[in-house]
């Protein structure tokens, strides 16, 4: 149980940061205690502060229009249009990138050929680093024999995120674009990438990488998940 003095957006039906901006008074009458713009104003303020420098502005607007250029309106309503590929493809050519390197999983491989093909025929140099990197066996980090996936007398190399970034660092890519790296080898690949990065996939082995998938069935076939 969350404590009720933490920012907790995701239980709220107020949404008062989605109406016209309010006065102070409305939006402490309105906000629950939750809100973060009640327990972090100062952060807030911080924040816009950020977006008036240079280096963050320009790519603010741009990710803002790339989202408005997401969806169009018809005669029917607003539609989505765009997959996240060619989000990818539109932002990078928005942001005047050239070099884009991505960190793939060795079990996305095929996933990495095809999105450095798509990304090459739109024009841009392509590098890749795969996570096996380095080829550094997995007892370096202090995994033992049973802890093997394919067993406990086989050479198994380790997923070498670091690597993957500072390698990424220096090629000095535009964009480093992450593909299916596992939960904590991502964590560490975020840690140590120093160049503008986004994700186009997550690892889940079991949804085809769609972890969400798991959460639309969380009342039924995942109903394990909500169980206390
Ligand atoms: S910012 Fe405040 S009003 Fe908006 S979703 Fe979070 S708690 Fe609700």
């Amino acid at each position: 149980m969350t404590k009720a003095n933490h920012s907790m957006c995701a239980k709220c039906s107020k949404l008062v940061c989605k109406k016209e901006l309010q006065a102070e008074d409305n939006l402490f009458s309105e906000a629950p205690e939750y809100c973060p713009m009640k327990l972090w104003s100062e952060v807030l303020k911080e924040a816009l502060e950020e977006y008036k420098k240079d280096e963050n502005l320009e790519f603010a607007r741009l990710a803002s229009v790339q989202e408005f250029e997401c969806y169009e309106n018809t005669p029917q309503g607003i539609r989505t249009k765009h997959p996240r590929i060619e989000e990818l493809i539109m932002f990078a050519q928005k942001c005047n990138y050239h070099k884009l390197g991505i960190a793939f999983c060795s079990g996305l491989a095929h996933e990495a050929r095809l999105l450095t093909r798509v990304l090459e025929k739109n024009g841009f140099e392509v590098v890749s680093v795969r996570c096996k990197v380095g080829a550094v066996p997995k007892e370096e980090i202090g995994i033992r024999p049973e802890e093997k996936i394919a067993g406990p007398e086989k050479w198994e190399s380790m997923c070498n995120p670091i690597s993957q970034a500072l390698i990424l660092n220096a090629e000095k890519v535009d964009l480093a674009i992450m593909l299916g790296l596992c939960i904590g080898h991502d964590t560490l690949f975020i840690k140590y990438c120093q160049r503008p990065m986004t994700v186009i996939a997550v690892k889940d082995r079991v949804t085809g990488h769609n972890p969400l998938a798991a959460l639309y069935l969380s009342s039924s076939y995942y109903s394990r998940l909500m169980k206390e």
